[in-house]
């Protein structure tokens, strides 16, 4: 679904993401892991051209990255997106945040689009905040909101960027519940994160980056207990 050929990208000198190649299969969960600075985050960035590459392919459900218009836009439709600081509308309301793209990308009807983004809401659990505004939310309830609204664009894959790592310790596993029956349900993740219980539990499989590369792949199994590189070795070994 997701297929990544020989891509390399460079901020100045630096040589952020090294002959990237990745083929992410449809409903398969990839937690991507490894030290800060290691490109995880540019990778995940790439996917839905938040990023632009210097070389190499990317190409979703066997169609090359737009690079502008309204073609891009549905793009990032299809490649939802979750980051570490919520990012919602702070002046909508949550109804709103998760009715809007729907209208504007994806031209639904604004009833239809209401009904859906209830069902969602619902189904993250946060249905009865939905006439609220964003900063009168939890963080983990706003995250929630986030999901929600990635998910009113039926993606066809969804890309966490450390979800849960701007989140108080009581609301880290409300979110990661989200993510996990997301993943039970099929969608197709990738998951940059720090929470190797989900890793364990969640992921078909495991990536390890290391200064723009990507060192070591494995399910989880075989990687929490015989991780292969010295780096990974040492990774591990800092956060277990
Ligand atoms: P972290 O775990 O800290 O989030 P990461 O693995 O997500 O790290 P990236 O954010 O992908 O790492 O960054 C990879 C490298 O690229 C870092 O050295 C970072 O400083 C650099 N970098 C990222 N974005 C830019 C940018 N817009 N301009 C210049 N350098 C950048
Ligand atoms: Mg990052």
């Amino acid at each position: 679904l997701v297929v990544l050929e020989n891509v390399n990208k460079h901020f100045g000198a630096l040589h952020v993401l090294q002959d990237i190649d990745l083929t992410i299969a449809r409903g398969e969960v990839v937690v991507v892991i490894g030290p800060s600075g290691s490109g995880k985050s540019t990778l995940c960035r790439t996917i839905n051209r938040l990023e632009t590459v210097d070389s190499g392919t990317i190409r979703i459900d066997g169609r090359p990255l737009p690079a502008e218009g309204r073609e891009l836009a549905r793009l990032r439709a299809d490649v939802g997106m979750v980051f570490q600081s919520f990012n919602l509308f702070a002046h909508k309301t949550v109804l709103e945040n998760v009715v809007l793209g729907q209208v504007k990308v994806r031209r639904a009807d604004k009833k239809a689009a209401e009904q859906k983004a209830r069902a969602l809401l619902e189904r993250v659990g946060v249905g009865n905040q939905a006439d609220k505004y964003p900063a009168q939310l939890s963080g983990g309830q706003q995250q929630r909101v986030a999901i929600a609204r990635a998910l009113a664009m039926d993606p066809k894959v969804m890309l966490f960027d450390e979800p849960t790592s701007a989140l108080d310790p009581e609301m880290i596993n409300e979110v990661l519940e989200v993510m996990q029956q997301l993943a039970r349900d099929g969608m197709t993740m990738v998951c940059v994160t720090h929470e190797m219980g989900f890793a364990r539990s969640a992921a078909n499989r495991v990536l390890f980056m290391a200064d723009g590369r990507i060192v070591e792949q494995a399910s989880p199994e075989e990687f929490f207990t015989n991780p292969k590189s010295d780096r990974a070795k040492d990774f591990l070994s800092k956060i277990l």
